[in-house]
């Protein structure tokens, strides 16, 4: 859509130029996307969607949440800007597999820390991945996260649309349209479409990036460095209450380990 309206980059870098609402302070989503594409862009593209996808208005939200989303004035079809983009060879379900397939390591499924918590005594530490709040019995209040309900539609087509992710920042209940087979690239001759719909309650996806969490998290954190002297790491999206993807877990998660090998 932006190509059949400006002549190329430079024009539409132009554009953005003009229509960019210069702001000396930037304290939430909504002065973040005025000051970079405009009032037209925001309120068609992303102030309904923010609404829809976090249940608050994007004044109430901080900036990084939408400084996350790179904009592109190039035909890069990829989401995210890192140079290196590879998924497993042979997948995530086999990459997981061989990685716990091994005689020294127990898994115990559905089965919370909080049961288990006081019958297993770690040789060197634990490292928590659930949510703080829940850890330290609620203590300074419950943190809010945002869930999704999604709805699969299986079609017998090689490909149901053009790219990975359709956005809907209109009246529909979804945000999103997602056929991952754009990405994993399997061949067959079905496709699967991932409908998102926002919601409040359910499993712990996103942290919301409020004043009010945020305030909540930084008393939680205390409580975090003191676990730390008791050899309880909290690592992780839920543990660190933030938003992370895959490989900025894997990154932290590698560097807790080289820390913890250094000092046993
Ligand atoms: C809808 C969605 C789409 C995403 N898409 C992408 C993407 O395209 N690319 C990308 O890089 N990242 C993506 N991410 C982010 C990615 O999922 C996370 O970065 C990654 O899963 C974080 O790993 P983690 O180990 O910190 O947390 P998790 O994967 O959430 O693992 C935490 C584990 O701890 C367990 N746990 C929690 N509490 C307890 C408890 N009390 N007792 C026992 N066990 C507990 C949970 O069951 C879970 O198994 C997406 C996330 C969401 C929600």
């Amino acid at each position: 859509m932006i190509n059949q309206k400006f002549n190329g980059p430079k024009d539409a870098k132009n554009f953005l130029k003009k229509i960019r609402i210069k702001k000396k302070v930037i304290n939430n989503c909504e002065d973040y996307i005025l000051s970079k594409l405009g009032k037209d862009i925001y309120e068609n593209f992303y102030k309904n969607y923010t609404i829809k996808q976090w249940g608050i208005h994007p004044k109430f939200l901080d900036k990084s949440i939408v400084g996350r989303l790179p904009i592109r004035f190039n035909r890069d079809p990829y989401y995210v800007n890192q140079k290196i983009k590879v998924m497993p060879k042979h997948g995530y379900t086999k990459l997981f597999f061989n990685m716990i397939n091994n005689p020294r390591i127990n898994v115990n499924l559905k089965t919370s820390y909080e049961k288990i918590k006081n019958k297993v005594k770690p040789k060197i530490a634990t490292i928590y991945t659930g949510p703080p709040d829940l850890f330290f019995k609620f203590k300074y209040g419950k943190l809010d996260w945002r869930s999704l309900k999604f709805k699969f539609k299986t079609l017998r087509k090689k490909k149901i649309q053009e790219c990975v992710q359709i956005n809907f920042p209109n009246e529909q209940k979804y945000t999103r349209k997602v056929e991952i087979k754009h990405v994993t690239k399997q061949k067959s001759k079905y496709s699967t479409l991932s409908y998102e719909f926002p919601k409040s309650k359910g499993d712990p996806y996103y942290p919301i990036n409020n004043k009010k969490n945020r305030d909540r998290f930084d008393k939680y954190k205390k409580l975090i460095k003191k676990a730390e002297k008791n050899n309880i790491f909290f690592e992780g999206r839920l543990a660190t209450y933030r938003y992370l993807n895959m490989d900025e877990v894997i990154e932290k998660a590698l560097i807790l380990f080289d820390k913890l090998k250094r000092r046993y």
